[in-house]
């Protein structure tokens, strides 16, 4: 892509984000757009994603991701905080939030061939003194990282339940589950908080955004640890997905 197309995507990208009061660098913008080229050059190869145009791709994975921002600001992270980001997929919302936070952070997924991925292009990126990658299930990781994480991030990964399961064990102590998703309905909401309350956790905050050219809302929900488990966590591998707690 010729620069001037790059830097017409970047000013296209900056007046989407200011218009949810997120405002970041040219060179962070940069990185963004370098990023979503790098995962639709890999998607000739395997299956990373559906969106195959810039336009889309600004909108639906970078500006999605960084949605949550403004949850994460009033949650007050610091740029010394380590985030995992389950089920990363091809990197997203992960790459995108320490481009605009500067936490260092370990993006994981259960299918080994897209950590693989999102590895490469840590590296291509230079993130990778602040970020890594591992094919991991979320289960798995809390049994070596037990409470090692100040937050977990995820974004379109399970139903609410299942992540706030998957979360509980990963955080520690006042440590926050940050989940984008589209459609929540109640009685997932529902649900989810009562595995909150099982799992020592609380919901702190629920923000819904309209995606600019109607593209859709996303909801951005946020739950705190503020205790032990009642249950044991991790459970084994895939019973907070079929067997869920509510
Ligand atoms: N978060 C990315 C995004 O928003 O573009 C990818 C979303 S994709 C629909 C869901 C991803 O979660 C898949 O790549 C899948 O392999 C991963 N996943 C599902 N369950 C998981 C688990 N228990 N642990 C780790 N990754 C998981």
């Amino acid at each position: 892509m010729n620069e001037l197309m790059l830097s017409s995507y970047s000013a296209g990208l900056d007046s989407h984000l200011k218009g949810y009061g997120i405002f970041l660098s040219d060179a962070q913008r940069m990185t963004l757009l370098e990023h979503l080229m790098l995962v639709f050059d890999k998607n000739r190869e395997m299956n990373l994603t559906r969106i195959d145009t810039m336009e889309h791709g600004l909108i639906l994975h970078i500006l999605d991701s960084l949605l949550l921002l403004p949850c994460l600001d009033h949650l007050g992270y610091k740029h010394e905080n380590y985030f995992v980001d389950l089920g990363t997929g091809a990197g997203f919302p992960g790459i995108p939030l320490a481009i605009a936070t500067g936490m260092s952070g370990l993006l994981i997924d259960s299918v080994g061939k897209k950590a693989h991925a999102v590895e490469g292009f840590i590296h291509t990126l230079s993130l990778s003194g602040q970020l890594s990658a591992k094919g991991i299930r979320a289960e798995d990781l809390a049994r070596r990282k037990a409470g090692a994480f100040d937050y977990v991030s995820a974004r379109a990964v399970a139903e609410l339940p299942v992540l706030v399961e998957y979360a509980s064990p990963l955080l520690r102590k006042s440590g926050c589950l940050v989940s984008a998703k589209a459609n929540i309905q109640d009685n997932e909401l529902e649900a989810a908080d009562k595995t909150a309350y099982l799992c020592g956790m609380k919901r702190v905050s629920r923000e819904i955004f309209e995606l600019p050219d109607g593209l859709g809302h996303r909801e951005v929900i946020a739950y705190r640890k503020t205790a032990r488990a009642c249950v044991e966590l991790p459970r084994k591998n895939g019973m907070a997905k079929h067997r869920p707690l509510f």
